[in-house]
């Protein structure tokens, strides 16, 4: 099933998502919560997803396996936290499914130690770079309540249309 997904100016974004416990993980709904989150992704064509994306803020959200070439699937990271390897940042062009259609730039650690629990609650642990780095820290953005437009710089919309809408929403969303 596909979960509806939470756009500006809806508040909850900006509310910083409960951790987990393994109980609540491994919950039987909240099970089939995460197995909706993976095609609800796609149907969007996101590369990632965080709860609080689909009405839930709890610190999980999913990364797709195109994110990195080392990934056999997609991710599940439950209570994400990363420390940062290299002081190196990125600059990139970053969309959001909850902020459709409008795009700005964000600078983010090029590589970072991860650290989280999968769909069961093992432990993960790995590094990741690059795209795969930026598509985890923005969103570990989200499980915080921080969206791009929070922090991306010269944002644009795909169309004259979309850009209205976005003024619109934008101002609602952050009074
Ligand atoms: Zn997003």
């Amino acid at each position: 099933m596909n979960l509806p997904i939470t756009k500006i100016p809806t508040k909850t974004l900006s509310k910083p998502s409960k951790k987990l416990t393994k109980e609540e993980l491994l919950d039987s709904k909240m099970q089939k919560f995460i197995k909706d989150m993976i095609p609800t992704m796609y149907e969007e064509s996101g590369i990632g997803l965080a709860a609080p994306q689909v009405a839930l803020n709890v610190q999980l959200c999913v990364v797709g396996k195109e994110a990195s070439p080392h990934l056999k699937k997609d991710l599940v990271l439950v209570n994400p936290t990363f420390e940062v390897l290299s002081k190196k940042k990125e600059v990139d062009t970053e969309g959001c499914l909850s902020v459709p259609g409008t795009f700005g730039k964000v600078k983010r650690f090029n590589h970072i130690h991860v650290k989280a629990w999968d769909e069961k609650g093992k432990e993960l642990d790995f590094e990741a770079k690059n795209f795969f780095a930026r598509v985890i820290q923005h969103e570990y953005d989200h499980l915080q309540g921080t969206l791009i437009i929070d922090k991306a710089k010269d944002m644009y919309s795909k169309d004259a249309e979309t850009a209205e809408k976005f003024l619109k929403d934008f101002e609602k969303y952050k009074n």
